[in-house]
């Protein structure tokens, strides 16, 4: 379920208007993954990045028992970072770097793109039970998004109590507790436990946020936010405060805003369209740059870029 991003940015709903105080709630839109549809957070039309995150999809829990599950076959990537996270389920993840990875609940998958890279991921044909995942791309800044491609599994993160919140730190750092997982730019995610009662969450002011619900709702600092939804919030705040009345799930996303505005198509974050038809050519016409993926289920072929058929009257968003 990672990706793709979709073949046009001009279909999502947009986002309210910014505030005063610069604090949005933002309602994610379904999109579909191959079978699947899931609520995306990121992209939306008004916003490309939260800090450095450029997608945020959310797979709602549904049992697997008589569907396929996540079925996604070999597709390439180029400058981002897949950052795979359960709430429930298993997938098998295989990379064209020869990995091949099963992931569970509380464990993180991070795929560093770089110059290409590509990967499946699949529900284990004997995997019955429930699937809840979550599936993000981190955009890397230009000092890596040329660079060698990596893997990285990390079967154990950190997690720390912060007041009725239960953080699990995927990557970056927060309340002093650093997770293991490679960043290229100053970002954090987090993935909050919700039990009734109030929470504050101290935060950078460098950084813009992204409060994305997962179940349940939740109060931010006296903005109502709903299962798939987001709360943005701009750089400057030094604290949230996080309050439930019944158990709830979170994504909390950070970061430093990003230093461009990427051009995202498909399942490639890049500048410039040239970078994005040389990445189509070589996926379409199988060269060494994305390496092949041992994987049962069949390549994804890359759409054509839109600008490429309907030339000037395709923009970019
Ligand atoms: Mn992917």
């Amino acid at each position: 379920m990672s990706g793709p991003v979709g073949t046009q940015l001009d279909d999502g709903i947009d986002a309210r208007a910014a505030t005063a105080d610069d604090v949005e709630v933002v309602d994610s839109r379904p999109s579909k993954v191959g079978p699947t549809t899931v609520l995306r957070a990121l992209p939306t039309r008004a916003r490309r990045t939260v800090g450095p995150w450029c997608f945020v999809d959310h797979a709602p829990p549904h049992v697997v028992d008589g569907s396929p599950g996540m079925q996604v076959g070999p597709h390439p990537h180029i400058g981002l970072q897949t950052v795979t996270w359960l709430l429930a389920g298993e997938v098998v993840h295989r990379d064209s770097l020869g990995s091949e990875q099963p992931i569970r609940p509380g464990q993180l998958n991070l795929m560093t793109a770089g110059f290409g890279v590509a990967h499946a991921e699949q529900t284990p044909s004997s995997y019955r039970d429930e699937l809840h995942a979550l599936q993000l791309w981190v955009a890397q800044p230009e000092s890596t998004r040329h660079g060698q491609p990596a893997f990285e599994h990390h079967s154990e993160l950190p997690i720390v109590d912060i007041g009725a919140c239960t953080a699990t730190v995927l990557v970056g750092e927060l309340v002093g507790a650093a997770s293991p997982a490679r960043r290229d730019t100053d970002h954090f995610g987090a993935d909050l436990v919700i039990r009734p009662g109030p929470t504050a969450i101290p935060l950078s002011t460098e950084h813009e946020h992204a409060i994305v619900v997962v179940g349940g709702r939740i109060s931010v600092s006296g903005h109502p936010v709903n299962v798939d939804q987001h709360l943005y919030v701009a750089p400057g705040r030094a604290e949230l405060t996080v309050e439930a009345d019944e158990p709830a799930r979170a994504l909390l996303l950070g970061g430093v805003p990003f230093e461009a505005r990427p051009l995202m198509w498909w399942n490639f974050v890049a500048r410039e369209r040239a970078e994005i038809d040389d990445a189509y050519e070589a996926w379409q016409s199988g060269t060494g740059r994305f390496g092949p993926v041992e994987s049962s289920l069949d390549i994804i072929p890359a759409p054509l870029p839109p600008w490429r058929t309907a030339g000037e009257s395709w923009r970019e968003r």
